[in-house]
């Protein structure tokens, strides 16, 4: 049996001690020994800081983000080798491109963010500056920074290589190096993951490294830059929660752990409408993609008391219909669960639940049920069982023991208040839906229900074609959910990248903030120079650099070109007593005139390395233009993002923020917002 090593300090280790075995979950066959005693785990953290910390906290967000894309390409360029051993766990190809592909297409996605979104730089302006003096010279903001710790992952067994990547990807994006500890029946497909990542040599030393087998005493070694994630059972959730050291120290820990999501079918749905089909569809799916294996997988399927004849119904013909089996077989729809011990587990939460208040309609039983490819009786199978719970609100059982397999309970509901009682009496969920054809049933149950929920779906037939589905976390959305979910947030786009960071509230004056922000601010001190901005390429353009424009009298002629041009003739620019009634008290310039003036004003027309205007920010009017007003414009380069090129034949560029003040005559900003230009770099990143 081959011994599945540990990457510890830059080295693949084994222990010395008594072993764990990995099965096959289909054949039962053992495949790895697991152990990690005796292995300088301790050392891996102080590895991590010195080694994968240090140069992960020296390269910028963007090169962070370049990092992350190689190594995605990387891997999904090596995708089969991870499907081979994906099998093993019992997962069909489908359940394996959700773990697999998933997790690749979240380090991708990350990357695009930090990408657009992230300066080129290792400290990150995290707000707006806030004025806290009446003369402008005394301000704050938030910035973040990386911490010099390290980040403990625990994964659970369900997503092998998902789970690694969606907590990676914000962790490396903030400058942290990870060690990940993934749940022993799995570890085989993270630890290839692994292989595959460190084998690229894309990332820094130290900044990935991997446990297989337990962690020892190294909780004991945590320190208060470090951080800890955990993905599995409330159980052990609660226990390392409450470990010493974290307490002592201060030390962050995330926690996502099972809940009982629930799916609700509206008061409104029947069985004519398409909504109908759309429930049934996705309890299905969600009690059989992974083999119910889900975190957030549907538990609970409420419907009301009038409907749960034609549900079950419905359910039964359609669950009926899932092949189970080898899922290298065609016409395998659900595979394995992870090893025998699961089905074991899954098998006595069954019997828990049916010793209280819920009655087998299909699967339930090992017995007579047998699965395609399964001639010996080895294999982790579990038929798909659907139980029913006629008194939902009398058996508290049936919110709370999750049997994490292929498993849902029907149960009925009178009114919509009490589909919203029972969707709480989960006590904090990852996900719930509700499918409904009505906004008001939708409404008044999301708004009743979000505060136990993380993240939920409203179901429709406008949605279905390009719904997600309910279980599905995707990283631009927040993955988490309070009380029995573990309280914990995850993914959410940047938000989850925060979690890995120091945030300060930085005070001072606006000179300094610009300077430690590398962001220049209004107030800030401003580079005045002879030659125009946009003359200057984008290595030449130094944060600060500044332009105080020539002045220009707005007309009455001016308002009516433009509105004539622009086709707005809106009474308070054009209709001299509305305007003299209106808040103005008398006709006032567009503001998009204003706005189309200050670029007349600033631009330098001629050719050169400005490339294009792509956009504008926070533009608010503040005074109104009247006519006989003089203008002027302050334009700023405020800061600049460097552009990777993509290929050869691009012009190198980036992205310059300019800040951008219109003033009247009496020095009043009028609009103040911020423009984006594209501006060529002199040098590219191909050699020429
Ligand atoms: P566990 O909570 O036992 O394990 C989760 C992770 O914690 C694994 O990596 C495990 O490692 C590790 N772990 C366990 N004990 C310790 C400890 N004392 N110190 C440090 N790490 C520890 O969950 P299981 O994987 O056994 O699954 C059990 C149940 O948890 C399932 O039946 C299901 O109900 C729920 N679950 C929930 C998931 C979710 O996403 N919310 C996902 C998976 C499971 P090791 O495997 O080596 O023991």
């Amino acid at each position: 049996m081959q011994q599945l090593n540990s990457y510890l300090s830059g080295r693949w280790l084994y222990g010395q001690g008594p072993a764990r075995e990995i099965r096959h979950a289909l054949t039962g066959e053992p495949l790895y020994q697991v152990c990690s005693e005796g292995l300088p785990l301790a050392d891996s953290l102080n590895y991590a800081r010195e080694q994968g910390g240090r140069a992960l906290a020296a390269m910028t967000f963007q090169q962070r983000a370049q990092m992350m894309k190689a190594v995605a390409k990387y891997l999904l360029a090596h995708k089969e080798t991870l499907y081979e051993i994906s099998y093993q766990t019992g997962a069909t190809r489908s359940d394996g491109w959700v773990d697999i592909e998933g997790g690749i297409a979240t380090l991708f996605a990350y990357a695009g963010l930090a990408g657009r979104e992230l300066p080129d730089d290792t400290l990150w302006p995290e707000d707006e500056p806030i004025p806290l003096s009446k003369q402008g010279q005394f301000m704050a903001r938030h910035v973040l920074t990386s911490r010099p710790g390290v980040a403990l992952h625990i994964n659970a067994f369900n997503f092998p290589c998902w789970g690694m990547l969606e907590k990676l990807a914000p962790t490396w994006l903030a400058g942290m190096p990870a060690v990940v500890k993934p749940a022993t029946a799995s570890a085989q497909l993270t630890q290839a993951m692994v292989q595959l990542i460190i084998d690229s040599g894309l990332v820094p030393d130290g900044a990935l490294q991997l446990i297989c087998g337990g962690v020892g005493d190294l909780f004991d070694h945590l320190d208060y830059q470090d951080a800890v994630t955990f993905t599995g059972s409330a159980q052990t959730g609660r226990q390392l929660r409450a470990h010493p050291r974290l307490l002592e120290k201060s030390i962050s820990f995330t926690m996502e752990a099972d809940s009982l999501n629930c799916c609700v079918l509206g008061e409104d749905v029947t069985p004519e409408m398409p909504e109908f089909a759309l429930f049934i569809k996705e309890v299905c799916r969600e009690m059989t993609s992974k083999a119910g294996q889900k975190c957030t997988a549907i538990r609970r399927v409420m419907v009301p008391a009038t409907q749960v004849e034609a549900v079950k119904q419905a359910l039964l013909q359609r669950l009926a219909a899932v092949k189970v089996g080898d899922p290298r077989l065609e016409q395998v729809r659900m595979g394995a669960l992870v090893s025998l011990e699961q089905r074991d587990d899954v098998q006595q939460k069954v019997e828990l639940l049916l010793h209280n208040g819920c009655e087998p309609l299909c699967g339930a039983s090992l017995q007579s049920f047998s699965a395609q490819g399964d001639d010996d009786r080895q294999g982790a199978f579990y038929p798909p069982t659907l139980l029913y719970c006629a008194e939902p609100l009398r058996n508290g059982a049936v919110h709370d023991i999750e049997a994490f397999g292929p498993v849902a309970t029907l149960m009925p509901y009178d009114s919509g208040e009490q589909a919203i009682e029972l969707a709480l009496l989960g006590q904090g969920s990852l996900a719930g839906s509700l499918v409904t054809a009505d906004a008001a049933v939708a409404t008044r149950f999301i708004r009743a229900a979000a505060c136990a929920h993380g993240r939920m779906l409203v179901l429709d037939r406008a949605a279905a074609e390009e719904s997600t589905g309910h279980g599905s976390p995707l990283p631009m959305l927040m993955h988490g959910g309070p009380g029995r979910a573990g309280g914990g947030e995850e993914l959410g786009g940047l938000r989850a990248v925060k979690h890995y960071m120091q945030r300060t509230a930085l005070q001072g004056s606006p000179s300094m903030l610009a300077a430690i922000g590398k962001e220049w601010v209004r107030g800030a001190e401003a580079l005045e120079s002879p030659v125009h901005p946009f003359r200057k390429y984008f290595e030449q353009l130094p944060i600060g650099e500044s332009l105080l424009t020539a002045r220009r009298t707005v007309t009455e002629a001016d308002i009516v070109n433009f509105a004539c041009l622009s086709g707005d003739h809106f009474y308070a620019h054009m209709d001299k007593l509305g305007a003299a009634e209106s808040l103005f008290g008398e006709r006032v310039a567009h503001g998009y005139f204003v706005v189309s003036a200050a670029a007349g004003l600033f631009v330098d027309p001629g050719v050169g390395p400005v490339i294009a205007n792509y956009g504008m920010e926070n533009l608010r009017f503040i005074e109104p233009v009247k006519i006989g007003d003089t203008i002027q414009v302050r334009l700023t380069c405020k800061k600049k993002i460097r552009k990777p090129q993509k290929n050869a034949e691009d012009r190198p560029h980036g992205v310059v923020v300019w800040d951008v003040q219109v003033l009247n005559q009496h020095q009043q900003a009028v609009a103040l917002y911020s423009i984006l230009t594209l501006v060529a770099r002199q040098q590219g990143d191909f050699p020429s």
